[in-house]
């Protein structure tokens, strides 16, 4: 990566923690509200979700912690917003992959086409300080989380695949 994609990335990441976007609250219900929290660093996260026929129609953000887990949340929050949950999936799981950490992704080395991230590619750096890897994915894991509760809460009948 040279020295100009990294200052790129540094500033992107700097402006997301300096202002993060879709910041708030949503009232619930119907929203769902879910936390995470990472120890070794200790951040946290706190989502808000509304999520409306398949659709995440918006989501809100709290917490605090250092630049990476908060500038990563807010990057998420703004690519996710208005998406398919089916889309959402996918994001979560090529971001993951980017970080190195989507084993359980079938192929577990296809590509990440870093074009199509967008802003999310300014957190691949964080690749080269493992420590950082689980603040910088503490937010998609609690979205994660999220929308597993509203999954098993909403059908009744739908028995967990693994
Ligand atoms: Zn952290």
């Amino acid at each position: 990566v040279n020295d100009h994609l990294d200052e790129l990335y540094r500033e992107i990441i700097l402006d997301h923690y300096r202002s993060p976007r879709n910041r708030g609250e949503l009232p619930v219900p119907p929203g769902h509200r879910v936390e995470g929290f990472n120890p070794l660093c200790g951040d946290e996260i706190l989502l808000y979700l509304d999520v409306q026929d398949g659709v995440l129609v918006d989501i809100k953000t709290g917490g605090h912690g250092c630049s990476i887990s908060q500038s990563s949340t807010s990057i998420m929050s703004a690519a996710v917003k208005g998406n398919s949950l089916s889309d959402v999936h996918d994001l979560i799981a090529t971001f993951k992959r980017l970080l190195g950490v989507g084993e359980e992704i079938d192929p577990p080395d296809a590509p990440v086409d870093l074009d199509a991230l967008g802003e999310l590619a300014a957190l691949q750096g964080v690749v080269k300080f493992p420590v950082r890897i689980k603040c910088a994915t503490l937010g998609w894991n609690t979205l994660l989380t999220g929308l597993r509760d509203l999954t098993a809460s909403s059908t009744s009948a739908y028995t967990a695949q693994g």
